[in-house]
């Protein structure tokens, strides 16, 4: 029997430190827990989230439902070839973790992803992606539970329709599906993506090219950018960076020839929403609570006892001014829960 909590604090459970309480909290080891938990939302008729780290979301006020945490663990080998090897892990694995078990077998694929917070379930659920590389080029399957008929599922990476921070879960199946476990095809051979902004640099600074110091130089890097959660609550990025057309990108261009860009096709242009706002400028500029952090302009932080619904109108101000200045109009990539 799986163990309900009543009017829990959800401050533990999300990296913004947003505190808000659940009408109701589960912990799911099991499938079998997940199984009984559905049923439960099926015959109560409630409102549920499923959540992982909590490092992708923001509450706006209460929630007035059944928060699903699922717990499942464990790391495993499914199977190997000469080159590759498949390794599957549970939705409740701390992501690092498996990073850090991955660069410790010396297998390749996801060290580049070293230190993004949160849980392997939500790995795809926004294609999580980092210094040139996104899950979805390690994820094999996806396995999970539909949550309408409790189902097993197993989806293959084409069937996840991975794009840029996005998935089918994110779409045709939202809130649809509680996901199991992910499984990852690492490679056996020496692959490297170094190519992304200073990270040869800083690997270089540590000694010879290998998994163990390029984790350690993107630990590195990351620590020097970003927000530490636990000093400044904060989602890491809140904006995707938006796709625009060539001919926005000329026009906007005219007024500002440093305009950062990244040629998606022919036609599109991928522009740094961190540029944007910084050169609106936001960058360090707070509303009450809620600031944007000094030293990346693509960060909210939370200065204390910021509420929910201040994150969601300093974001609002900020895609107001960016669209108004630059015709572009910013999509948050954090999940606003709540009305
Ligand atoms: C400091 C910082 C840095 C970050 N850097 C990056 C980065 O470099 N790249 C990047 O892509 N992201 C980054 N993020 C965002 C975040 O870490 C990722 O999106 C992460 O995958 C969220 O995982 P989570 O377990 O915390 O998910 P949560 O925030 O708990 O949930 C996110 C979404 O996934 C859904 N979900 C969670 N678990 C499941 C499950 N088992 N089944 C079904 N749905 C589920 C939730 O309903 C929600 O919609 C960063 C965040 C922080 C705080």
């Amino acid at each position: 029997m799986v163990d309900i909590q009543y009017n829990t604090s959800l401050l533990p459970y999300n990296t913004f430190g947003i505190d808000v309480k659940a009408a109701q909290f589960v912990s799911c080891l099991t499938i079998d827990d997940i199984k009984e938990v559905i049923t439960l939302i099926h015959d109560q008729n409630l409102p549920y989230l499923v959540i992982g780290g909590g490092s992708n979301l923001v509450f706006t006020q209460d929630f007035d439902g059944l928060i699903i945490y699922p717990k499942l663990d464990g790391i495993s080998t499914v199977k190997q070839d000469q080159q590759h090897v498949w390794i599957e892990a549970g939705a409740g694995v701390v992501w690092d973790d498996l990073v850090a078990y991955t660069v410790n077998k010396n297998l390749h694929g996801l060290e580049n992803l070293s230190y993004i917070p949160g849980h392997v379930g939500a790995s795809p659920i926004q294609n999580i992606g980092a210094y040139g590389i996104e899950a979805k080029d390690s994820i094999e399957v996806v396995n999970g539970i539909y949550i309408d008929n409790k189902q097993s599922f197993t989806l293959t990476n084409d069937d996840c329709e991975f794009d840029y921070r996005n998935s089918i879960f994110k779409n045709k199946l939202k809130n649809k599906t509680i996901v199991t476990s992910v499984i990852f095809k690492l490679a056996k051979k020496t692959t490297f993506n170094l190519s992304y902004g200073n990270v040869l640099e800083e690997v270089e600074k540590l000694g010879e090219i290998n998994l163990s110091n390029i984790r350690n130089a993107i630990i590195e890097i990351r620590k020097s950018k970003l927000p530490n959660p636990e000093v400044n609550g904060n989602a890491g990025s809140f904006f995707k960076n938006p796709i625009i057309t060539k001919a926005l990108y000329t026009k906007i261009l005219h007024n500002y020839p440093t305009l950062p860009s990244y040629p998606i096709d022919d036609h599109f242009i991928k522009i740094p929403a961190g540029w944007l706002i910084e050169t609106a400028g936001w960058k360090g500029q707070s509303r009450g609570q809620v600031a944007v952090h000094d030293k990346q302009a693509l960060v909210l932080i939370n200065k204390g006892l910021a509420t929910g619904k201040d994150v969601f109108q300093l974001a609002q101000v900020i895609i107001t001014d960016i669209k108004n200045k630059f015709e572009i109009e910013l999509e948050a990539e954090v999940n606003m829960i709540g009305s």
